[in-house]
């Protein structure tokens, strides 16, 4: 194979534009992403910034890149939320649901690796938790504060922006400088204890409602948000590594702390290339728990939502959000789910159809440039929508094989459906139809809805879902009618 290597670009966030991307070790490329807070079912707006995050891992392993991927997972901390207060979401679900913070984590883990398979995501090379990684979280405070760039007041450290200033620029990844931020920010009020507004907490003295506490050179607390991701990727990846990821709403302010904790502790910024995803959104705004207008992943595979008629295979939605270009904001609406749905369809079968081309001894079939356009799309920034328009080409010209208006020779064909695959399968991550077309489904699709019958009479509702869930993954519809049940 051509290798490709040293033609993707990259938009690096810190710059403001494309960039030719040149990891640190030939070869290698070491990728962190910051992962999700379990303490509920994600939902399908986070979802969103994983799969875009597999779409790029995958296509770097595509391109032979060897890489280790780490995405954290946050089982500790105080996060802050939209209206700017740090909340503490494992010890308020905890609290809530009457068990252990580690229980609720446990649980959300558990489902949050069934979503990842239902919607075909290659798991990361390695998944620290912030909890396994307090000591590492402790050394990192303990240099900010040896190198006078943090402050101690009772019993919790923050982060001296003031200083920080002095030596470094505080606002180098989001634009947002302090002077605007004090403009449009609420004031310090009289019983914060930081010095300056934009200061934030690396250790949080614990306060009486924590469930999770550990003992510290200042006392027992607990870490603050940002520190766990400096501390692991760090610790996994070293002091500066390839490319930092998350969803664009962490630029401000969790990666502009990352970097303000990795210059002051460790003199760098911590990453060459910061990527951002950007959001899903619902009616044009943003999809969050907080203004209730999410759904969950399973939801829409069942068909669960109160926004669509219909259940939509995970490989439908799939296909659909590689539509969007990462970078760019994503509606789902009914109407371009189903565009979508027909459009996965088509391109699934005409990978049947190309089974069937019959090979001739010369070819008009323009190979070389087909495949030169996958690459280019997926080289340019990840271009997944333009990757998915030039598969649609091969789609046209699959037909014109199938009519017979132009030809190919066995070596092209066999050459065409590798590169299909590879794209198709392999870096947009579809699983492909599930196909009965010799009914050899039909027994034990009947088999399986009797145990979800069974389960049903016995009020397992449990099980019953799980049935119903595990066959929506798989792209197949069951609907329960007045006298019968049918699926498709
Ligand atoms: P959290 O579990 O809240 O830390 O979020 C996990 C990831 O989901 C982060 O990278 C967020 O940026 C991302 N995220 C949150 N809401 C959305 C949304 N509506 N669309 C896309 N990504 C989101
Ligand atoms: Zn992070």
């Amino acid at each position: 194979m051509t290798d490709r290597k040293g033609f993707l670009q990259i938009y690096n966030t810190l710059s403001g534009k494309k960039e030719k991307f040149e990891p640190l070790h030939e070869n290698f490329v070491g990728m962190y992403v910051c992962g999700p807070t379990l303490y509920s079912e994600p939902h399908m707006g986070n979802m969103r910034t994983f799969i875009n995050f597999d779409l790029i891992y995958r296509y770097l392993l595509h391109l032979n890149y060897k890489v280790k991927y780490v995405r954290n997972i946050t089982d500790a901390g105080h996060i802050t939320n939209s209206a700017g207060d740090e909340v503490d979401s494992i010890g308020k679900a905890a609290r809530m649901e009457q068990i252990q913070p580690l229980e609720i984590v446990y649980k959300y883990n558990l489902n949050f690796i069934e979503l990842q398979r239902i919607y075909n995501l290659l798991m990361p090379s390695i998944e620290p938790t912030a909890t396994a990684h307090i000591q590492e979280q402790i050394e990192i405070i303990e240099q900010i504060i040896s190198n006078g760039y943090a402050y101690l007041i009772n019993g919790s450290v923050y982060f001296d922006t003031k200083k920080y200033m002095q030596d470094f620029d505080y606002g180098i990844l989001s634009g947002r400088k302090v002077d605007e931020l004090e403009n449009d920010t609420r004031i310090l009020n009289a019983q914060e204890e930081k010095r300056f507004f934009a200061d934030f907490a690396l250790w949080k003295k614990a306060g009486q409602d924590d469930m999770q506490i550990w003992r510290s050179p200042w006392g027992n607390g607990n870490p603050g948000w940002h520190i766990e991701c400096t501390a692991m990727s760090t610790k996994y990846l070293g002091k500066h590594f390839d490319i930092h990821g998350g969803g664009m709403d962490l630029k401000f302010p969790h990666h502009e702390d990352e970097i303000a904790q990795s210059c002051s502790s460790l003199g760098c910024n911590p990453a060459k290339y910061w990527m951002h995803a950007n959001m899903l959104n619902v009616n044009g705004q943003k999809m969050s728990k907080s203004l209730g207008n999410f759904f969950l992943p399973k939801e829409i595979i069942a068909g669960e939502t109160a926004l669509f008629k219909k259940a939509y295979s995970a490989d439908v939605i799939r296909f659909f959000m590689m539509q969007a270009h990462y970078r760019s904001t994503l509606d789902f609406t009914e109407d371009a789910l189903n565009a979508a749905e027909k459009g996965y369809e088509r391109l699934m079968e005409s990978l049947s159809l190309l089974e069937n081309v019959s090979c001739n001894d010369s070819s008009s079939l323009e190979i070389k440039k087909l495949v030169d356009s996958f690459y280019y799309a997926m080289n340019d920034d990840f271009n997944a929508p333009i990757l998915i328009a030039n598969l649609f080409e091969a789609v046209k010209q699959i037909n014109l094989l199938t009519e017979g208006k132009i030809t190919c020779t066995a070596e092209d064909k066999e050459e065409l459906k590798n590169q299909l695959g590879g794209f198709i399968f392999n870096v947009l991550g579809l699983k492909g139809n599930t196909t009965n077309s010799d009914g050899k489904l039909n027994p034990v699709m009947d088999l399986v809805l009797d145990l979800r019958q069974e389960a049903r009479s016995k009020k397992d509702w449990a099980t019953s879902d799980k049935i119903r869930d595990g066959l929506a993954a798989a792209g197949i519809e069951v609907k329960d009618g007045n006298n019968e049940t049918t699926w498709r």
